[in-house]
């Protein structure tokens, strides 16, 4: 039985806790959660909902995570076997460096950001490869849904479903609705960052760069959603798959988003409020998305509103006994369902239980190997069977 550290009580980390929570009470694999955060109320309000929902005490710290020395005292009081750390991508690197120095594993969902460029690339975390398998501990990058779900369905598709894949869509689709004139369904800073970025995919073996959102197409959305506008952005994902899928021609990421968040977004970038540099504002210094981010709903205030599913999944080409064959492998996802099992709207519930999955499969051996690691490095197949028991089940249909 394993003990976690959750670090970050915010959307992700609500469900991240109530899913450990559910493991627990079924006997399995965890037997002790402790979550910390930055602020503490927030993780008293999540452990307060766990007890309602499951029973299951968690232990709450204070910490910040961009302080090693600060995460070390929690983690040597704690004595976690594993963290899962699901607060911002600023803070991965000082809690690998943590996790190195107090010898447990390490889980993320988001790749590493410094905070001054806009930039997702995995090279800094991938440098600590080599200390991880020295100390023979595991790291697991980008368990959530995309990264994530998205990297073992494309790892399933090609060990069950195609000998070689030549096209990969990875198509992200939020269909649901908050009712509010503008907000974030994750981090909105991360979020902003994320979409106001240059777009980039891969074709023939180099990167191509597209301005923000220059390239949409339509896609029929299945389970009820129908067809939906979605527009090619960069995603994290993407660098590790062509590296590691073989064969793959073109590989590219799709996102939805409706018209009001588009002309929002533009309104807000026209005037400046989603920089990241920093800007005098009487006296001191402030940055803009920031102070978005700070009138923003948080995610985890958005569940109670939330209606309509999301619907992720991978569009995948390739040739399976000499033929062509293309297969779409998704989930769906029901907002209100979500909130009603665990408090939380779907984008955060998407994130959390593959969070919770990778923690899991560490703790059990399944996926303990040394070294740092991306999702589709390791057999999907128990992930995929736990995704599906644990409220993520997936279809797999052949479109071709
Ligand atoms: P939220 O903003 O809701 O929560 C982030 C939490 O991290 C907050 O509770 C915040 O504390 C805490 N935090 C921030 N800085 C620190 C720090 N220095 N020390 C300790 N805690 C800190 O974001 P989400 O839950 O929506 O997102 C969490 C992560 O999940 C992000 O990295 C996001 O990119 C990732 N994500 C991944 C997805 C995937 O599919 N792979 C999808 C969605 C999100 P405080 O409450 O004090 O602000």
């Amino acid at each position: 039985m394993a003990h976690v550290l959750i670090i970050g009580a915010g959307g992700v980390g609500g469900v991240v806790a109530h899913k450990c929570a559910q493991a627990v009470k079924s006997g399995r694999v965890f037997d002790n959660i402790t979550l910390a955060s930055r602020t503490l109320s927030r993780c008293e309000a999540v452990a307060q909902s766990v007890t309602a929902r499951t029973g299951v005490s968690l232990a709450t710290a204070r910490v910040d995570a961009d302080n090693v020395a600060e995460l070390c005292g929690l983690i040597r009081a704690v004595k976690p076997h594993i963290v899962c750390n699901v607060a911002l991508p600023y803070q991965d690197l000082h809690i690998m460096d943590a996790c190195l120095e107090c010898g447990v594993h390490y889980v993320d969902t988001a790749n590493y950001e410094p905070p001054d460029t806009a930039k997702f690339e995995y090279s800094r975390q991938w440098a600590y490869t080599d200390r991880f398998r020295e100390v023979g501990l595991t790291a697991l990058l980008g368990s959530g849904f995309d990264p994530g779900v998205t990297n073992v369905f494309a790892a399933w598709v090609m060990r069950h479903k195609l000998d070689e894949v030549r096209v990969l869509d990875i198509i992200d689709c939020n269909a649901g609705d908050h009712g509010l004139t503008f907000a974030t369904n994750f981090n909105p800073e991360i979020n902003i960052r994320e979409v106001t970025a240059r777009g980039r995919y891969w074709e023939h073996g180099e990167w191509v760069e597209t301005d923000p959102l220059a390239f949409s197409m339509e896609f029929d959305f299945p389970e009820g959603i129908g067809r939906k506008k979605c527009f090619l952005l960069y995603h994290e994902e993407l660098e590790s798959l062509v590296t590691n899928l073989n064969g793959l021609q073109r590989a590219r990421f799709w996102m939805t988003f409706s018209e009001n968040y588009l002309n929002h977004l533009n309104v807000l970038g026209n005037v400046g409020m989603t920089g990241i540099t920093p800007v005098p504002f009487q006296g001191r210094e402030i940055i803009p998305v920031q102070f978005l981010a700070a009138l923003l709903p948080v995610p985890a205030s958005l569940g109670s509103r939330t209606k309509g599913k999301t619907c992720i999944g991978n569009l995948m080409r390739g040739v399976k006994d000499g033929q062509k064959k293309t297969v779409y492998i998704y989930n769906a996802c029901d907002h209100e369902a979500c909130f009603a099992e665990v408090g939380s709207q779907a984008v955060s519930y998407t994130a959390g239980v593959p969070a919770m999955i990778g923690t899991k499969l560490i703790a059990e051996g399944l996926w303990a190997k040394p070294g740092v690691w991306n999702m589709e490095q390791f057999d999907p197949d128990p992930f995929m069977a736990d995704l599906a028991e644990y409220g993520l089940p997936w279809q797999c249909v052949d479109v071709e």
